[in-house]
């Protein structure tokens, strides 16, 4: 039994407000918003490396680059040229 990440508030034009599941993509942190009646995995996939669920672009690349990876080697190279420059 797969669950959805989260439940997001929707408000449409006639102001009535709706539930749509959604779950955050692991590899680039997307907000994916799941179709009632639908499976998460049907709008993106499950990563096999890091488990997670991630959106169909991410799904499409079919590489694990976890979102939180990202923001590392963003922070190192961040440093890496702090420390050149010093
Ligand atoms: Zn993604
Ligand atoms: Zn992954």
């Amino acid at each position: 039994m797969r669950s959805p990440g989260g439940i997001l508030i929707c408000t449409d034009v006639t102001g009535a407000a709706r539930e749509a599941d959604t779950f955050t993509c692991a590899h680039c942190n997307a907000v994916v918003i799941v179709k009632p009646m639908t499976d998460p995995a049907e709008m993106g996939g499950r990563c096999r490396m890091c488990d997670g669920l991630i959106c169909k672009r991410c799904a499409a690349r079919g590489v694990c680059d976890p979102f939180e990876e990202k923001l590392k080697r963003i922070e190192a190279s961040y440093h890496a040229r702090r420390s050149y420059a010093a």
